[in-house]
């Protein structure tokens, strides 16, 4: 599905998948002028297909336009390229526990010229994939990496935006990661300040049922962190989101005051943290009931098992 800026967005057309052609000098392949988002569709037991809170993915693809000297794509053709998607073929959308239709909208400056400015032609489009399970065997908690001489994303940088070069930057520390055995890696800006994983936000549990999840510019702010805050909130919790130091971690996890960290979003919905290691310590995380329990009662929202009080479930096949 694909919408070009000569003049306005123009109808989407449906086509086969299939490679995208592009100029050599496509101005996304030297400057790296890209957004994406990432949400799921999920089959309910009446075998209707329903996504999960569009305005907030369409309104964070605006922001990242905005970051990036992209057009901003109006939210309801956002929703509505979901949509058509699934008009296409329904089937798409898998059914059981656990299983989705991964979406993956995304927008690049198709412009080809060679000089280092906005691109005024740009195309947006939307592809799909069946998810399964994250977690083969259950949720598990992780062990994380805390990378100390990379960061993601810099002061007044595009860390807020979801944009390939912050991943870019975090794959040599992702690879860092799984040299030493951990699954994750977990970035800190520039004052050491805890900032989220490569592709999930970070939670603290605190011992008087306080949630707290870092807060910086650097952020990208997930709409699953948004929703955990809020179903948390519902239960009576005290929800914070502020600046977090390593320091504050370290010495929360060994004092006690701190008793459960997890990660989430999208993908992985939500998972324990089970040992922060860097070079020089490896700090074992208490593990609670919380995450999971947080985890479930989401995903039972998300897939029409428990009643969608916040009303964050969008019908997409009819
Ligand atoms: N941080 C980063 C860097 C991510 O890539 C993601 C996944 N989109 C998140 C956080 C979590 O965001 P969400 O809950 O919206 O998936």
């Amino acid at each position: 599905i694909c919408w070009s800026i000569r003049g306005g967005w123009h109808r989407p057309r449906v086509q086969p998948y299939g490679p995208i052609a592009l100029d050599p000098a496509a101005a996304v392949l030297h400057y790296g002028q890209e957004i994406f988002e990432g949400i799921k569709a999920y089959r309910h037991a009446d075998g209707s297909v329903h996504t999960f809170r569009p305005d907030q993915n369409g309104r964070r693809l605006q922001r990242s336009a905005r970051r990036l000297a992209l057009p901003e794509l109006p939210v309801q053709y956002f929703i509505q390229s979901l949509r058509e998607l699934i008009a296409v073929d329904g089937s798409w959308v898998p059914s059981g526990d656990d299983q989705s239709l991964y979406l993956r909208p995304f927008m690049f400056a198709k412009e080809a010229f060679l000089g280092v400015r906005p691109a005024q032609k740009v195309g947006y489009y939307l592809i799909a994939s069946p998810a399964g399970a994250y977690f083969s065997g259950g949720v598990k908690p992780v062990t994380i990496w805390l990378s100390e001489d990379y960061a993601r994303a810099g002061k007044g940088g595009t860390g807020a935006a979801k944009t390939g070069g912050n991943y870019a930057a975090s794959l040599l520390p992702q690879s860092e990661a799984y040299e030493n055995g951990c699954d994750q890696v977990v970035f800190l800006d520039a004052d050491r300040n805890v900032e989220e994983l490569g592709g999930m936000n970070v939670v603290f549990v605190y011992k008087d049922g306080t949630i707290v999840t870092p807060q910086s510019p650097s952020i990208l702010e997930g709409i699953t962190r948004d929703s955990i805050l809020q179903l948390a909130k519902d239960r009576g919790h005290k929800v914070e989101a502020r600046e977090v130091s390593l320091q504050e971690w370290r010495d929360g996890v060994a004092s006690g005051d701190i008793v459960e960290v997890f990660a989430c979003g999208t993908a992985a919905v939500v998972t324990p943290i089970g040992a922060l290691k860097s070079a020089e310590f490896i700090d074992e995380q208490p593990i609670g009931e919380l995450a999971l329990s947080l985890r479930e009662e989401l995903t039972d929202i998300q897939y029409g098992r428990r009643e969608d009080k916040h009303g964050w479930l969008v019908r997409l096949d009819a």
